[in-house]
């Protein structure tokens, strides 16, 4: 068996999910390929060192072009704040490396209409973790809805809403930087978009509402200081989709009360889906002539739950997730394709976070093909 060396960036909340999606990968799933993790970069090098020794790297690096530059190394996993995806992604595809770089893809349109050709150029496999997309749930729901199931499409009324900055105390981070992330839309919102995508298919036109609720923050925790934040940390959005279906789209960072609202509702003529992340293991579905919602229960019959558990019930959880979406990632690096989102669409992603904003500041409906 031939290996793919990884190497990994970052080792903050994603390099964590990172490095245990790998580890649980080899465990869990026949991968034609043998994960082997070759090194490990972080910008503080005693952090690297520890990392490495305690996630099961073989080296570490302070300088992440070590990385990249290391000929065991076939596949970079980029987990750094959002600007550095852009440098860090076209340097591995400039080295004809593999890349899984965490979302967004950049910090603006400019920067991804760059990445898809390179990547593209490259002809390497490129994913980007919109991770929520991998539970079993959410591909039960989009084979049921290629079915028919539902009928046509005629709405998706979608949410991701957490209340991480809903204390105006809460300090400053690289989040809140337009050039560093991008605000709510780009942190929460990115997976949101790329869950309506995946299941409802590609937008073609919008018109959206943002806005600043907390215009400072401290620079850092207790701090009296204050640093101006121009983020968006609120935003809705009525989205248009190429085939008639009709959509709605809110996130925030600032919503009291939930942790990890990806939800949404998708309604046809023949029924309605929802879900909500918060009980990533249901699925609400009503039937045309039904009388209420019938709630569906992850089990063993969904392969990728019965990987991890033959008993129905007792429950996946985000980072059984993360292991999905790096078990599709190695199947696809062996040529066994899957449905994971790649640079192509993770741009489109892109595309239409920039036409949200777009429409938000010159406050009218915006074309995709706008831009
Ligand atoms: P974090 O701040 O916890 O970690 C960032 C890491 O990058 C730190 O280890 C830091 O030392 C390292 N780093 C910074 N600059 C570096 C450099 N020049 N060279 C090497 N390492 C460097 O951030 P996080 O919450 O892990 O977020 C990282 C990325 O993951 C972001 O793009 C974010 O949007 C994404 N994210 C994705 C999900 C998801 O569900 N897919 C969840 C959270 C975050």
């Amino acid at each position: 068996m031939h290996d793919l060396g990884i190497g990994l960036i970052g080792t903050g909340f994603m390099g964590r999910a990172h490095a245990l999606a790998f580890n649980n990968a080899k465990a869990v799933f026949d991968l034609p390929l043998n994960l082997k993790l070759a090194a490990l970069a972080d910008a503080d090098p005693q952090r690297a060192r520890q990392c490495a020794q305690s996630w099961g790297f073989e080296a570490s690096h302070s300088e992440w072009q070590q990385l990249i530059d290391d000929p065991k190394v076939n596949l970079i996993a980029i987990t750094t704040p959002n600007h550095l995806h852009f440098p860090m992604a076209m340097a591995a595809l400039a080295a004809g490396k593999a890349v899984y770089c965490e979302k967004p893809l950049a910090v603006s349109l400019a920067q991804a209409e760059q990445m898809r050709p390179a990547a593209r150029t490259a002809g390497v496999v490129t994913r980007v973790g919109y991770n929520y997309q991998h539970n079993p749930m959410i591909q039960l729901a989009r084979d049921m809805i290629r079915r028919g199931e539902l009928g046509q499409i005629i709405s998706f009324q979608g949410e991701f809403s957490e209340d991480f900055m809903a204390d105006p105390a809460s300090p400053w981070s690289w989040r809140c930087e337009a050039a560093h992330a991008g605000g709510a839309l780009a942190d929460l919102g990115s997976h949101l978009l790329a869950m309506a995508r995946h299941l409802v298919g590609d937008v073609e036109a919008v018109c959206a509402d943002s806005q600043t609720v907390h215009t400072q923050r401290p620079v850092s925790t207790g701090a009296s200081e204050q640093r101006v934040i121009a983020v968006d940390d609120h935003v809705h959005a009525l989205l248009r989709f190429s085939n008639g279906a009709q959509g709605t789209v809110s996130s925030s960072w600032l919503k009291h009360g939930y942790k990890n609202h990806l939800s949404f509702e998708i309604s046809g003529t023949l029924g309605t889906l929802a879900f909500d992340q918060e009980r990533l293991n249901e699925l609400r579905l009503c039937r045309v002539g039904h009388c209420g919602f019938q709630r569906l229960l992850a089990g063993p019959e969904l392969p990728g739950y019965a990987a991890f558990s033959p008993a129905a019930g007792h429950q996946l959880g985000y980072n059984e997730l993360k292991t999905l979406e790096v078990q599709e990632l190695v199947m696809a690096f062996a040529g066994q394709g899957g449905s994971g989102t790649d640079f192509e669409q993770a741009w489109a992603v892109e595309r239409l976070a920039a036409a949200i904003r777009l429409a938000a500041r010159e406050r009218r409906w915006v074309t995709l093909t706008e831009l």
